[in-house]
């Protein structure tokens, strides 16, 4: 059987998502709308589950990344919900995103030419879309001269039915960062000059931790994706988001060595004589990623173990000495992610970030949904 729970089990709690919806919604200024950005797999989480469970707790504003995703979100949510594609469209598929009511993500003078000029029908205006500006994270956005040159011509203006006009924070997570002031006034002189055209266009600019750098950042919708499945908005204070996810992996072996010697792959790290490991399945293959080898640490019986030597592919070793007899005797399972060791803990191993911890997370064990 595949994806049996026994292989390990990943809890992923809905009513946590929920709640941390709910908080960020409470957090907007009373003008602003909560979004959620469900791209890749609601990070690893699973769309299918995670946004028709957000549809039920109000939320009408789906981001997602490419069209396929958009497509895919379509079919869960029905047609009330708003859908923006933050990729734009996939070349020669513009038909299908319009069909599937998709707004796509514009970057450039040329795409909104030809998306106006695909769908104008004679004397309206063109399927809706979404324009994104850069305000100085030089990623993906219209650039400056671009944007002026719109602004500049009217007729394309009046034929494209420009919805959102979006822009994204490359330092939100840094409240302290002089460019994050920089991008709300470039962004909000680009919003103003638009609205000045087309009235009707709403403005959206912050990701979860932009939520947290004020009101001002807030505009008409915002588009948390991080925070709604626990990742700390605000590094280095107190998480203020509920742990969504747990993953609890078997015990594949116990043992005692009689002798100090090397655990693992390149005999990289020493336990001294009369330790007990523990060897539980989860390897880089699973999304502990192989970059914490030596520095993680699993969870069982109200403790940390260390995670000793490299990670495998399919298991990891953890030092489990300081457990009682009666403890290691019964120790079934061992859990990398909880409450206690969050995404953010696991990804300060890795060196890395949360989101590529959850989006990582990898589909070897079973799933498991609730609402608690
Ligand atoms: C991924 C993404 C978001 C969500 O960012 P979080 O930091 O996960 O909240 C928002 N906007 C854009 C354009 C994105 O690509």
């Amino acid at each position: 059987m595949k994806n049996d729970f026994r292989e390990g089990l990943l809890e992923i709690d809905l009513g946590a998502v929920g709640d941390n919806y709910r908080q960020l919604r409470e957090r907007l200024a009373t003008t602003s709308r909560c979004g959620a950005v469900v791209k890749a797999d609601a990070y690893g989480l699973g769309m299918a589950r995670v946004a028709p469970s957000l549809y039920r707790r109000g939320c009408r504003d789906f981001f997602v990344a490419t069209q396929g995703e958009g497509e895919e979100l379509r079919q869960l949510l029905g047609d009330e919900a708003r859908i923006v594609v933050l990729t734009g469209v996939r070349p020669g598929c513009e038909s299908d995103c319009a069909r599937a009511g998709l707004i796509p993500t514009l970057f450039t003078l040329e795409q909104l030419r030809h998306w106006v000029a695909l769908f104008r029908r004679k004397g309206g205006r063109a399927a809706p879309c979404a324009l994104k500006v850069d305000s100085g994270m030089t990623r993906l956005g219209m650039t400056s001269r671009d944007f002026d040159a719109l602004l500049a011509d009217r007729a394309l203006l009046e034929a494209a039915d420009i919805r959102l006009l979006l822009s994204h924070l490359a330092c939100a997570d840094e409240p302290a960062h002089p460019q994050n002031a920089q991008q709300l006034q470039n962004f909000r002189r680009a919003g103003q000059q638009l609205r000045a055209l087309c009235p009707e266009v709403e403005l959206s600019l912050s990701n979860s931790s932009g939520i947290f750098l004020g009101e001002e950042y807030h505009f008409d919708v915002a588009r948390p994706g991080s925070a709604l499945y626990g990742v700390n908005p605000v590094p280095g204070q107190g998480n203020p988001m509920r742990a969504a996810v747990t993953l609890r992996l078997p015990v594949l072996q116990k043992r005692r060595v009689d002798d100090g010697c090397s655990v693992g792959y390149g005999a990289s790290q020493r336990v001294a004589a009369g330790s007990w490991l523990a060897a539980a399945r989860g390897g880089y293959a699973d999304g502990i990623l192989r970059a914490q080898g030596g520095r993680g640490c699993g969870w069982a019986c109200g403790r940390r173990l260390p995670m000793v030597g490299r990670v495998s592919m399919d298991s990891a070793v953890y030092d489990i000495s300081t457990l009682s007899d009666a403890e290691r005797a019964s120790l079934e399972s061992i859990e990398l992610l909880n409450g206690e060791i969050t995404v953010d803990d696991m990804a300060g191993y890795a060196g890395t970030i949360g989101y590529e911890i959850l989006t990582s997370l990898g589909h070897r064990y079973g799933r498991r949904y609730l609402e608690s």
